[in-house]
């Protein structure tokens, strides 16, 4: 297979945006006689003028030899192993991913018995299902052609083997391969397109996309948490609002949000339409400027009309306030979702999200404190702002748990005394001044006058 060979001037990118720590680690690869070179995403993103999220190192060195050469490495996981690479110095979360080239099976066996002609040697290449192979053999296991590009940082030079730059320039998203195959072997491909169609403005080859229409239910076959990881991925990368109205132009929307797919088609509860949207957009926002977004957030928002719906019929019921919330909790995040497993991490910072809503409306005198100590409170609050903002609240009550967040411990004190006694408080007071027939305390006050 023949590659052209561009240099990276002449493709307008900079060496300087490139991470110093995977320069290193090519470095290091190349002294000891291996090949390194970035590979896929981050080759992409720098020849568009885009920030690269990770820099993925690939290389003929096996796993094992890849470790001897970097003594503060890793070998991760068991399907496809992977090595992490940690510099000196760097925090444990810091590590450039290093990749073996990979083949298919069928391609794999002539690379093996000219490299590995014993059989020992062989098996342990093979290694479960890590069957490794030549970068030719490497390249066309990946997806698409704009991911398929490598580039080696120390001869400055992008390598193409299947035309990649061309569909970067025509801002084409091009399957490798026959698309229906490949969708086949791995339907995470169909969500990836979907994805990269969004985060990229490109255009979808036809083929490629009339195989997502009509083979969206492939997605089904999916390891649970492979395909929650691939759909979050609509959400933290920049692209979210684009995202969300992509993935409803296909079955997947429906798939994945039935009850947001149904609201869409008969075009109820524009307000709850319009939540999700400026929510996205927020996303989107914090993406640029570099904060980070928790996809629990993601997941509170897009089930809180389902939520809000199961805890009414269960408080209908005659449940009390919090088992209503367990039951609706369990309802939209565990029983309904038929595709989405959302993990019980999720679940458990959705749950205190909502379960805070109720409490921050309220503001209850003796439960002020204990909201604003929960851990998840700042999460909780911009739920409650962003709830304000479509008018689901009334603004006073947002801004005054803004308020109390900028301010000194006094004037803390003093807002909190401010507030009405709850009910529980006042009940308390007055079965107390009946049982001896004496008043004290401040008169009554209606909890009403505070609530919007
Ligand atoms: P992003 O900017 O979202 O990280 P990416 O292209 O880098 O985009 P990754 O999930 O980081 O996406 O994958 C790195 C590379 O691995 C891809 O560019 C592609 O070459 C290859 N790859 C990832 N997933 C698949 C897949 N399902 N099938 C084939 N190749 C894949
Ligand atoms: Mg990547």
């Amino acid at each position: 297979m023949e590659a052209e060979y561009y240099c990276s001037l002449e493709l307008g990118f900079d060496q300087s945006d490139i991470s110093p720590d995977s320069f290193e680690v090519i470095q290091g690869l190349k002294s000891h006689g291996y090949d390194g070179l970035l590979v896929g995403g981050c080759v992409r993103d720098l020849i568009l003028g885009l920030k690269p999220k990770d820099f993925d190192v690939a290389t003929d060195a096996l796993p094992h030899q890849v470790c001897k050469i970097f003594p503060r490495s890793r070998i991760i996981g068991r399907r496809f192993k992977i090595v992490h690479v940690r510099q000196r110095g760097r925090r444990y979360m810091d590590y450039i991913e290093v990749t073996t080239y990979r083949a298919n099976p069928e391609s794999s066996g002539s690379w093996m018995s000219r490299i590995f002609p014993k059989s020992r040697k062989r098996r342990k290449a093979l290694d479960g299902e890590n069957i490794y192979g030549m970068r030719e053999e490497d390249v066309v296991r990946r997806d698409f052609t704009i991911n398929s590009l490598y580039y080696d940082p120390v001869e400055e030079q992008v390598i193409d083997y299947l035309g990649g730059i061309q569909d970067i320039q025509q801002r084409q998203l091009r399957m490798i391969g026959n698309p229906q195959q490949r969708f086949l072997e791995d339907p995470a491909r169909m969500i990836r397109a979907i994805r990269f169609k969004a985060k990229l403005g490109f255009d979808l080859e036809h083929e490629m996309e009339e195989e997502i229409q009509q083979h969206t239910a492939w997605v089904e076959e999916l390891n649970s948490s492979r395909l929650y990881d691939e759909v979050i991925k609509f959400f933290n990368q920049g692209a979210a609002e684009k995202s969300w109205d992509q993935i409803f132009d296909t079955p997947l929307g429906e798939m994945l949000f039935s009850h947001i797919a149904s609201d869409r088609k008969h075009g109820n509860s524009a307000r709850f339409a319009n939540f999700v949207r400026r929510a996205l957009r927020n996303t989107d926002r914090r993406v640029r400027k570099g904060l980070p977004v928790i996809d629990s957030f993601f997941i509170a928002v897009v089930f809180w009309n389902e939520y809000q719906k199961s805890l009414l019929r269960y408080t209908g019921k005659g449940l009390r306030e919090n088992d209503a919330h367990d039951s609706a909790v369990s309802d939209c995040l565990v029983k309904r979702p038929k595709l989405l497993v959302i993990p019980l991490r999720v679940r458990d910072i959705v749950h205190e999200i909502w379960r805070m809503q109720a409490r921050m409306e309220r503001r209850d005198k003796r439960d002020i404190e204990p909201i604003m100590e929960n851990r998840r409170f700042r999460a909780a609050y911009d739920f409650l702002a962003l709830r304000s903002t479509v008018g689901e609240i009334g603004s006073a009550c947002t801004k005054w748990w803004a308020e109390i967040q900028g301010t000194n411990a006094k004037k803390r004190a003093s807002m909190i005394d401010q507030l009405p006694d709850s009910k529980q408080a006042r009940s308390k007071r007055r079965r107390r001044k009946n049982r001896s027939g004496r008043q004290h305390g401040r008169p009554p006050e209606t909890q009403s006058q505070d609530i919007m």
